[in-house]
């Protein structure tokens, strides 16, 4: 056993969400704790994340809340079991910040805003004691040191007793996590799925006279069918935007992990959209069939059942001429229009990535394959919805890191 005078000190590399949640966790249990990280401020995919209204976790009942990692739900359980969805609400209270839970039950900051947040957060982590290194961009190990280079075009080398890596996943490059470390811990033997898009968009072969009209435009009621993992359809109700060259949007990042799989196993895949979610299948057939005398069949539809905007235009876009003006056709094919996907978003712009660090090169949150270095956050190999999700997994690994580097040292 150590003792406990002699201070154990800690390297955690990367100032994102998971980054500062084991920074923190270290200091309050007695560490001495420098953050590194290569941008010159913490924190800024969760600044960006903020940007649009940032959900911090969901309010669903927990039972169905970890079922949203999906294949890692059983590796995160004790991790979120330690640090769930209240905790995340109180940690947030605790910094004098209110939450609310909105309509979809995602959890918000009060002002829906990142940065008071995280100012009122980095604030209590230097309090603990944490001392911070900007600009220190981690280049791997040499001779068991941490390397690192530094703005002067330097290099400086650190000898802590542990390391914490939280280094993100490999989207939004320009803010810091780009992935580089993947190179690193393969050369040290850490067993790695490769980084691949999720919560992302899709490319769809658009015509030019389509997408110069709709791109930007956003179907507010719609529901999507789609294939799980099994081959099995999945349904799911919501909203999202026609692109120039695609869709994204909430919906379309819900079911993104099955696409994005059946898109690297197939070449491409095909979604079918229901334009029509809170109308029977027979409630259309009988209004598209209804007698329109000299009514075009557009303006039949827009009076009878308000298809009109970018639901015509996708009508108009999917199928041929002859389908259009078939009556029984057409009303199939506004409950289960096909929409072929040809490729996911390129990684730098979507939301977060899967793959990363195997969870069964882990031992806790410690590599097998480098005792008293552990991991947290993004860069671990789990993937899950927007709505909260991703916040929430990245604090409550980066809590676990740092609890199980205290008891590594204990048992040391
Ligand atoms: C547009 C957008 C909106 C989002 N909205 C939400 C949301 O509403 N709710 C939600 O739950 N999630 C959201 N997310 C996802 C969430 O922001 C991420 O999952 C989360 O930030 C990941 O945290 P992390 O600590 O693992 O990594 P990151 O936040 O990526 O932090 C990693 C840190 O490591 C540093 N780093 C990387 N490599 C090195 C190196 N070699 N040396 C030194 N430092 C390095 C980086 O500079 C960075 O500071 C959003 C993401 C995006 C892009």
């Amino acid at each position: 056993m150590q003792s406990s005078l002699t201070p154990f000190r800690v390297a955690v590399i990367g100032g994102g969400p998971a980054g500062l949640m084991a920074a923190q966790t270290l200091a309050q249990g007695g560490a001495q704790v420098d953050l590194y990280d290569a941008m010159a401020s913490v924190g800024r995919k969760f600044l960006l994340a903020g940007r649009s209204g940032m959900n911090i976790t969901h309010a669903e009942p927990y039972v169905d809340f970890v079922t949203r990692y999906g294949n890692s739900s059983g590796a995160l359980r004790p991790m979120l079991d330690a640090f769930g969805p209240q905790a995340v609400r109180d940690f947030v209270h605790g910094l004098g910040l209110e939450t609310f839970v909105g309509t979809s039950g995602r959890v918000f900051p009060t002002d829906m805003k990142a940065a008071p947040l995280l100012r009122a957060w980095v604030h209590a982590v230097r309090e603990c004691g944490v001392q911070f290194h900007m600009r220190h961009r981690w280049l791997g190990w040499q001779d068991g040191a941490l390397r690192f280079s530094v703005p002067d075009g330097g290099e400086v080398v650190a000898r802590p007793d542990a390391v914490i890596l939280a280094l993100g996943g490999g989207s939004w490059a320009r803010l810091g996590s780009d992935g580089s470390w993947m190179p690193v811990l393969a050369g040290r033997g850490v067993d790695l799925s490769p980084l691949a898009p999720s919560n992302c968009g899709f490319d769809v072969a658009w015509s030019e006279h389509f997408s110069s009209r709709h791109a930007g435009e956003p179907l507010m009621t719609v529901a999507v069918i789609a294939r799980d993992a099994n081959g099995q359809e999945m349904r799911k109700q919501g909203q999202f935007v026609v692109t120039q060259g695609g869709v994204e949007g909430s919906l379309i990042y819900a079911l993104s992990a099955a696409l994005r799989d059946q898109i690297a196993a197939e070449g491409s895949t095909t979604i079918w959209l229901d334009l029509l979610p809170d109308l029977s299948a027979e409630r259309v057939a009988d209004e598209v069939a209804r007698p329109r005398g000299a009514r075009s069949m557009a303006s039949h539809l827009q009076s009878r059942l308000g298809i009109k905007g970018v639901k015509a235009g996708l009508l108009r876009e999917c199928l041929s001429k002859e389908q259009f003006s078939d009556e029984a056709q057409l009303a199939r094919a506004i409950k289960r229009l096909p929409v072929r996907l040809v490729r996911a978003r390129p990684i730098d712009e979507v939301i977060s990535t899967a793959g990363g660090v195997r969870w069964d090169a882990l031992q806790g949150t410690m590599l097998k394959a480098a005792p008293g270095v552990f991991v947290a956050g993004e860069m671990i190999d789990w993937e899950a919805p927007t709505g909260g999700y991703l916040l929430t997994a990245c604090f409550a690994s980066g809590i676990a890191a740092a609890r199980d580097a205290l008891a590594w040292r204990t048992a040391a």
